[in-house]
């Protein structure tokens, strides 16, 4: 019987340490949480994207585009959505303003993907601690 006893404390204290331990790690990660949150809670006006430059050849006869000296550049507009590529030119006049709109994008996305991780690291830990909890009916 004291022996036991003996054998359940020890499990106890490491159990007791390990619940701890992911405890803490929790908790640094639902301040980190919280820090990644508040970047995403007031987005800037975003545009779907990633700005490129773009060299054109043209259809004169004899013009310097045709020796390697292209026109350009021009901007482009490259948007994924689900595999699908399109390609929207940018007009010059737009381009400060869609450049900053594409970078805002970017960095959203960019927290997201930081956020959804963070969550994903915190689901694992709270499975841990259930796992520690789990009994079984006889
Ligand atoms: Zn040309």
């Amino acid at each position: 019987m004291h022996a036991y006893y003996i054998y359940t404390d020890m499990i106890n204290k490491k159990s007791r340490e390990k619940l701890s331990r992911i405890r803490q790690q929790i908790y640094q990660l639902s301040r980190l949480r919280e820090t990644q949150l508040k970047q995403l809670l007031h987005p800037k006006p975003m545009i779907i994207g990633s700005l490129y430059e773009v060299y054109k050849t043209c259809s004169k006869a004899n013009c310097c585009c045709k020796k390697g000296q292209k026109h350009g550049p021009f901007f482009a507009l490259s948007i994924s959505i689900d595999a699908k590529r399109t390609v929207k030119m940018v007009k010059k006049k737009d381009l400060t303003v869609v450049r900053k709109k594409a970078l805002a994008y970017q960095a959203f996305q960019q927290g997201l993907a930081r956020i959804r991780k963070t969550n994903k690291e915190v689901d694992t830990l709270l499975e841990q601690i259930k796992q520690e909890f789990m009994e079984e009916y006889h």
